[in-house]
C-alpha cells in the first residue's frame, strides 16, 4: 500500500514538472478602441486601470490618438459607463478575443512554415537548420536573456567588402508578426530562386536577429498573450505585486528621457526603466552591432506590429530633424511604393515623433544616432487596426510577401541614394 501511494506520488509529481503553465485565456473579453480628444479626458483615461481591470494595448502618447483596451466580462460594463461618463467615443473591435486567437491556434510541433505562428523552439531549430546547410551563414549567439535563452543571430556573406543591413525582430513579445517576417525574409534570402532576391544577397551582407526578447516570447506563448516587454523583475511593485518586465525598446541610450511619456505604474507594458542601457537583451545585440567595423552596417531594420508605418529618427522631439532626414524620408518612400503594389496595404512614412509621438530609448534611435548607421527605421507591420496586434496568421505570407517587396525597393533607392559607398 505504502509503495503504492509512493509510486503515485512520483508519477503525480512527474506529470507536474512536464506540466506546462496554463495559458491565460480570453472568452468574452472585448478589445474595445477609445477616442481620447483633449488632455483633461487623457488624464482621467489613464487612471481607468486603477479601478477596473483592464490592458491597455497602447502606450499612452497624448490626446487626439485612439487606444485598444481589452476588458473581461466583468469589467465591461462598467467600462464603458466610464468612457461614456468621460465623454470618450469608443467602438467595441473585437467581440470575443479568445475566438479571435483560436483562430490562430499554435501547433507546437508543426515544422516551421509561413502559414502559422510557432513557438521559439521551431523557429531556432529552423535558424540552426539554415546554419548547418549554408557555409555563407554565419550563426552566432550574441547572449542570453534574463531567463538565460540565447539570442540567434545569422550573417549572410556571400562577398567580401560588401555592406551590410541589420535586421532585428520581436523586441516587443507579442508582436508575433514580427519575427515571423524576419524569418521569413531571411528564408527569401536564403532559399528564393528570384533573381532579385540573390542578387541582394551577392551585393550586400544581411544581419538577421529574429528574436530579441526570447522570454518574453516565450512568455506570450505559455502564460499571457499580450505580454510586450522582456521578463527581469524590475524591482518594483504594485497593488498586484512584483513588477515584471521592462520595455526593451524604449531602454536604448539616445536622448534617453525617463520611463516614457506618463508612465506612472512600473507595472506598465511600456516602462522603460529607470535608466537607460539595463536590459541584457538589448546589450548584447548594442554589442553584437558594435563588434563590426565601423561603417560596415549601413541600414538598421526594427520590425513591429501595427499600423503601416515605416518610422524614422527622431523620438524624443518632433522638432528637430535628423541631417539626411529628407534621403531617409525618399527610402522610406521607396519601401512604401514597393509594398502598397504587393497586395495594396500603404505604408505611412516619417519621423516617429511626428506621426507616433514623442518617445526615447527606441533602437532604431540608437542605431542612428550612437551607431551613426545613416538609414534606420522601425518598420510596423500590418494591419491598420482591425485585427491590431491580433493579425491572423493566414495574413503571414502576405505581409511577407509585401515587406520583400518594399525591402528590394528600399535597398536599390538606398543604394542609388550612395547608402551603401
Ligand atoms: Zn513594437
Amino acid at each position: 500500500m505504502k509503495v503504492l501511494l509512493v509510486l503515485a506520488l512520483i508519477s503525480l509529481a512527474a506529470l507536474a514538472s512536464t506540466r506546462k503553465p496554463l495559458a491565460a485565456r480570453y472568452d468574452n473579453f472585448k478589445v474595445y478602441r477609445a477616442y481620447v480628444k483633449d488632455s483633461e479626458q487623457l488624464e482621467e483615461f489613464k487612471k481607468i486601470h486603477q479601478h477596473i481591470q483592464v490592458h491597455i494595448l497602447h502606450e499612452i502618447g497624448g490626446p487626439n490618438r485612439s487606444y485598444d483596451v481589452i476588458v473581461g466580462p466583468l469589467f465591461q460594463r462598467t467600462f464603458e459607463q466610464v468612457l461614456n461618463d468621460l465623454e470618450v467615443a469608443y467602438d467595441v473591435i473585437v467581440e470575443d478575443l479568445q475566438a479571435l486567437l483560436d483562430e490562430s491556434p499554435v501547433d507546437e510541433d508543426a515544422p516551421m512554415d509561413w502559414e502559422t505562428y510557432h513557438p521559439l523552439d521551431v523557429i531556432y531549430d529552423w535558424v540552426d537548420e539554415q546554419c548547418d546547410e549554408h557555409d555563407y551563414l554565419e550563426c552566432k549567439v550574441i547572449g542570453h536573456s534574463y531567463e538565460g535563452r540565447p539570442i540567434k543571430s545569422v550573417r549572410l556573406s556571400k562577398r567580401e567588402g560588401n555592406k551590410a543591413i541589420v535586421i532585428e525582430g520581436n523586441i516587443h513579445a507579442m508582436e508575433w508578426i514580427s519575427s515571423a517576417t524576419v524569418t521569413f525574409i531571411l528564408n527569401q534570402l536564403i532559399n528564393s530562386e528570384d533573381d532579385d532576391i540573390q542578387r541582394l544577397t551577392e551585393e550586400f551582407d544581411w544581419i538577421v536577429v529574429p528574436m530579441v526578447n526570447p522570454d518574453g516570447f516565450v512568455y506570450t506563448h505559455e502564460v499571457e498573450r499580450l505580454w510586450r516587454k522582456n521578463r527581469r523583475p524590475n524591482g518594483y511593485t504594485n497593488s498586484s505585486g512584483p513588477c515584471y518586465g521592462i520595455d526593451m525598446n524604449r531602454n536604448f541610450d539616445y536622448h534617453w528621457s525617463g520611463a516614457g511619456w506618463g508612465i506612472e505604474d512600473p507595472c506598465d507594458h511600456w516602462f522603460g526603466g529607470d535608466e537607460p542601457n539595463t536590459e541584457r537583451e538589448i546589450l548584447a545585440l548594442q554589442d553584437f552591432v558594435s563588434s563590426f567595423d565601423d561603417g560596415y552596417i549601413r541600414a538598421y531594420l526594427a520590425f513591429h506590429a501595427y499600423g503601416q508605418y515605416v518610422l524614422l529618427p527622431y523620438g524624443h522631439t518632433n522638432t528637430e530633424f535628423p541631417p539626411n532626414y529628407d534621403q531617409m524620408m525618399r527610402i522610406a518612400a521607396a519601401f512604401a511604393d514597393g509594398a502598397v503594389d504587393a497586395f495594396g496595404s500603404v505604408f505611412t512614412y516619417g519621423a516617429s515623433g511626428l506621426l507616433n509621438y514623442v518617445v526615447s530609448g527606441a533602437a532604431k534611435d540608437w542605431a542612428y544616432g550612437v551607431k551613426d548607421i545613416p538609414f534606420t527605421c522601425t518598420v510596423e507591420l500590418r494591419d491598420k487596426g482591425t485585427f491590431g496586434f491580433f493579425l491572423p496568421s493566414n495574413q503571414i505570407t502576405e505581409v511577407g510577401v509585401e515587406v520583400t517587396e518594399g525591402l528590394k525597393s528600399l535597398v536599390a533607392k538606398a543604394a542609388d541614394e550612395g547608402i551603401f559607398d
